[in-house]
């Protein structure tokens, strides 16, 4: 469905070989380098034979990308320091010179796509379509938060003065923010995190996550070239709980921009809360999802087929947007089922290197194990309804899930997230609509959401009464585009602002009020 020459849910077709072949022939420049990198701090950091850790690919576990060594505590601790003292002089900064260098970075990035995705596909085990919309997705942010910030940074915004005073709103920057992200955007998430906290007037610790440090590095060494002091933002690669304790327990850590597991927002969340002293902290978390998607009896089978196909299953299903639950109503469930089993017989799990996969690895073999046990609990169960075959001339020593799909009894029935190409299948009657809209809005969860009917009320209805961050009608339920579709959840899946969204800086700025006695 999603597959090289052949079109995307909109009848356009992306993917078609001529167009990536330039872009592939520059991938495989860089294709083999085996890469040695470390924290980029406002100091210089001596190698440590005792801290390198070897990054692996997941569709090939004996390709080695390179080592990162990783930050200890200690360099951590001294990085704060650094980015505490360059504060003030970072918030004096003109926000139109603070946005350029973001700027440069986005150009920058533009003009290095070919090494980023191919590290993106080595490090992360990103297809190439995949990797084209990672790094376009990034330099949006850069792009979108620059100008932002100069609208609402630039000058302070005049308020009515009744009292004969002139008064006066100004934004500035909070101070020292930690970026914590995730692997599974490895470019977009963490230099729109990276970018929004800067561009705002705060210094910056991006910890990058440990599968995807190299291409991290690689970004880092970009807004360095672009401009951007090496105080400002600093670079720690490392072990999360490592890491993180120190930053989420220092006092002067003003705020915590973090896109990850629940669970571990959760940890950030208690950790700045038992700070002693310290002033009260910004958390923006962007967490996991549960999101579901109601298919009603006007739905079209085929265009269902096809966007259920890209929602749960593009990515390797590794996409906190992803389809996890699709609710059918009886009516259609069984041809709906026939047409996806169809489909699904038809995708190619493979390296995803290759412009004819469709379905890469997982990450690594932690989330095989996983997503294997819950595979292995719902085939005991019995409910297996469809299933793309696994060649194993084709995966090899790679981290590999083939797609399936299950017939489960509702979303009460899964307990956490499942960050893979697995999709669950509830049936339900037309009657049962109101208790399905219940026990999807009671899971906690509240990320995407789908809904496919050709009676717009119906549709207009579930929309409304459905507690999610993004909701989608008639269409798939992946892949917001910056500025036009801000981008996060509620509930459990996160404290907003909207990444992408005209809000998005506000969360990293302090207001200021000013009132002159003239
Ligand atoms: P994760 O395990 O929560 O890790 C995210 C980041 O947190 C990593 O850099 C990790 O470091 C770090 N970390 C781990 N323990 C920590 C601690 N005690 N203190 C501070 N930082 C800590 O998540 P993941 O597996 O990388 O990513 C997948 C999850 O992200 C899924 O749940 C997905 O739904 C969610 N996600 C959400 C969005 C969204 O916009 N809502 C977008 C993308 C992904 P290490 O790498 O060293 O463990």
């Amino acid at each position: 469905i999603f597959g090289p020459g052949r079109p995307n849910s909109r009848g356009v077709n992306l993917n078609v070989r001529s167009q990536y072949q330039p872009l592939m022939e520059a991938m495989a420049a860089t294709m083999e380098k085996e890469h040695r990198v470390g924290p980029l701090l406002a100091f210089e950091v001596a190698d440590d034979p005792t801290s390198q850790h070897e990054v692996a690919s997941p569709y090939d576990r004996r390709r080695k990308v390179g080592t990162v060594q990783w930050t200890s505590a200690e360099q951590a601790a001294r990085a704060v320091d650094a980015a505490w003292a360059a504060f003030p002089r970072w918030e004096g900064t003109p926000v139109a010179e603070r946005a350029a260098i973001v700027r440069r970075l986005g150009d920058l990035m533009e003009t290095h796509m070919a090494e980023l995705m191919t590290l993106c596909s080595r490090e992360g085990g990103k297809l190439l379509t995949d990797g084209v919309d990672e790094i376009k997705e990034a330099v949006d942010f850069c792009r979108y938060y620059a100008m932002k910030a100069e609208e609402l940074f630039g000058k302070p915004m005049p308020l009515p003065g009744p009292t004969g005073e002139s008064n006066q709103l100004m934004l500035a920057g909070k101070g020292v923010f930690a970026a914590i992200s995730p692997w599974n955007f490895p470019v977009a998430i963490f230099c729109g995190q990276v970018v929004a906290a800067a561009v705002a007037g705060n210094t910056v610790l991006a910890k990058p996550a440990e599968q995807t440090s190299i291409v991290a590095h690689r970004v880092i060494e970009l807004l360095h070239e672009a401009g951007m002091p090496r105080d400002v933002v600093q670079l720690l690669p490392g072990d999360g709980p490592t890491v993180g304790s120190v930053l989420t327990s220092d006092p002067r850590i003003t705020g915590v921009v973090f896109t990850g597991g629940t669970d571990t927002a959760q940890i950030i969340n208690r950790a700045l809360a038992a700070r002693e002293g310290a002033a009260l902290p910004t958390l923006i978390a962007e967490t996991g999802g549960m999101n579901a998607m109601i298919v009603d009896s006007t739905a079209l089978p085929e265009q269902v087929v096809a966007d259920v196909i890209q929602s749960a299953f593009q990515s390797a299903g590794q996409r906190c947007s992803a389809l996890r639950v699709l609710y059918l109503q009886e009516d259609v469930a069984d041809r709906v089922i026939e047409i996806l089993d169809g489909a699904m017989n038809e995708l190619r799990v493979a390296d995803p290197r290759d412009l004819g996969t469709d379905v890469g690895p997982v990450i690594d073999e932690d989330a095989r194990r996983g997503l294997s046990a819950h595979i292995e609990k719902l085939k005991a169960e019995g409910r297996l309804v469809a299933e793309t075959r696994l060649d194993p001339a084709l995966t090899g020593d790679g981290t590999f899930i083939a797609p399936v799909a299950f017939e489960i009894d509702g979303i009460e029935a899964l307990e956490r997230e499942q960050f893979g190409p697995i999709l669950h299948i509830v049936r339900y009657r037309a009657s049962e609509i109101d208790r399905v809209i219940e026990s999807i809005n009671g899971r906690g969860y509240g990320l995407t959401f789908g809904v496919h009917s050709r009676n717009e009320s119906f549709a207009d209805e579930i929309a409304q009464k459905i507690r999610v961050g993004n909701v989608y009608v008639n269409r798939n339920i992946i892949g917001a585009v910056v500025g036009v579709q801000p981008f996060g959840g509620q509930g459990l899946s996160g404290t907003g602002p909207k990444a992408g969204g005209p809000h998005y800086l506000l969360r990293f700025a302090t207001e200021k009020t000013v009132t002159v006695n003239t």
